[in-house]
């Protein structure tokens, strides 16, 4: 799938938010870039006063299928992704079946393929189940068809010490990377909210900071201990920040995500009681979001993953305590960066670019680096490229963002097959007009085009 043979002249476009340029795609790749192109035959899309951006990569969605295809599916989940402005995403694990065999991943990744909106990359389960006392089949699906680099038990903690450096040790072999959702289960049993204020003043039981960065300081021990390579699930307290930050002063394997809702969004929204806010990690403090923000910008934190955790309005429009953890978050995802890290002046869309696309591909083993292998287009036994620079030469996956727009999140007018948007109601800038995938367009004037 190296684009459908048409090639597009996309005029007047600011790559990474610069001088104004045209770029000329053909074949699935940038093949021309500079003032006044021409190209006989090719398609014309203005994009004066446009921002483009290498295609966003996400670490971190989950896509419910198979099992939960009235939350989500493959198809609602990536076209939710291309109006987002992604043309990759990592579907986590924690389906039914898990993802934890050569099978099912090889099914998931299929499954992204035929759809044909965004490219679908299968995380593996670290352990058989997720049931966190043995180690699921790394190596057959490191070798499967999807070619699985990221691993990850997320929704669970490894929290078997041995088990984690176990797993760190195996994927060495292949390059690949532990994934962990950072949450030391008896401190946080039946926990609800950020412990702290709030929690005294609603009377739920509170999930303490300490809980994640326990596991965040042992995870970064162990694969310094082992060479290996871990990266940390989003990021919540600002003592996280400050474990990484210094793991990386050490020269250590590791790389960290935060989440949009997590860099916009503070506990004292769950006053109301609304389980909209309701998430794992949970909302933290003012303090906590502050550290987050400095993080992202100074590059402790690698990069912005959505945790996209669609749910069936039964599972969400409940009782808080009893309510699913988590919230939707692929469209609005670039727009709550812009408000939260572009108009503060904490990135620059270089920095937007940086860590929604460059970074996050090269975790993800996605950037030609590593022993994957890439190659253009999607065939198995390579990896796509993405995080690409915007240049001749590159596969043409772009997004083309109007940072002027602005209007209200309204999640009835989502793909997404759930409604459990955090941001609905909220005023927010931006639009994401075009989203091309090898050269294909999956979304053109802010609606779907596939
Ligand atoms: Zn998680
Ligand atoms: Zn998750």
């Amino acid at each position: 799938m190296t684009g459908d043979g048409q090639a597009w002249l996309i005029r007047n476009a600011r790559p990474l938010g610069g001088v104004p340029t045209d770029l000329l795609l053909n074949d699935g790749f940038i093949v021309a870039a500079g003032r006044g192109l021409s190209a006989v035959g090719a398609q014309v899309m203005d994009a004066a006063d446009l921002v483009a951006l290498p295609g966003l990569v996400d670490l971190h969605t989950h896509l419910r299928e198979p099992g939960r295809e009235d939350a989500e599916t493959v198809q609602t989940g990536t076209q939710a992704a291309a109006l987002g402005g992604f043309t990759a995403v990592h579907a986590m694990a924690n389906t039914e079946p898990v993802a934890d065999t050569a099978g099912v991943v090889e099914q998931i990744w299929r499954l992204g393929a035929q759809a044909g909106v965004c490219d679908v990359r299968p995380v593996g389960a670290v352990t058989a189940g997720l049931d966190g006392s043995r180690l699921a089949e790394l190596g057959a699906m490191a070798d499967s068809a999807a070619r699985v680099r990221v691993f990850s038990d997320d929704g669970r903690c490894v929290s078997d010490a041995v088990l984690m450096r176990r797993a760190l040790e195996y994927v060495k072999a292949f390059d690949g990377v532990i994934a962990q959702h950072a949450q030391e289960p008896r401190l946080t049993d039946g926990a609800q909210v950020n412990e702290g204020e709030i929690s005294g003043v609603l009377g739920l039981t509170g999930w303490p900071a300490v809980a994640e960065e326990a596991i965040i300081a042992r995870d970064c021990l162990l694969a310094a201990h082992v060479g290996s390579a871990l990266h940390v699930c989003h990021v919540s307290t600002a003592g996280s920040v400050e474990i990484i930050r210094w793991a990386k002063s050490k020269g250590w394997r590791v790389t960290a995500e935060v989440t949009p809702h997590h860099l916009l969004l503070t506990d004292d929204l769950a006053v109301s009681y609304d389980p909209i806010y309701k998430v794992n990690p949970p909302l933290r403090t003012h303090a906590d979001v502050e550290a987050l923000r400095a993080g992202l910008a100074d590059g402790t934190i690698d990069c912005v993953a959505t945790d996209h955790a669609p749910h069936a309005a039964e599972d969400k429009e409940t009782e808080w305590q009893v309510a699913a953890f988590g919230m939707t978050g692929l469209e609005t995802a670039l727009r709550v960066v812009h408000a939260a890290m572009v108009e503060t002046g904490l990135l620059d869309w270089a920095g937007v670019a940086d860590r929604m696309s460059a970074r996050p591909a090269a975790i993800g083993r996605l950037d030609g680096s590593g022993t994957l292998g890439a190659s253009g287009s999607l065939e198995a036994g390579a990896a796509p490229l993405h995080g690409r620079p915007i240049e001749p030469g590159s596969p043409a996956n772009l997004v083309l963002y109007d940072p002027a727009a602005s209007s209200t999140v309204d999640p009835a007018g989502h793909a997404s097959r759930s409604r459990n948007s955090p941001f609905a109601g909220m005023v927010l800038p931006g639009q994401v007009v075009a989203t091309f995938l090898r050269g294909t367009p999956t979304v053109l004037d802010g609606k779907l085009a596939r």
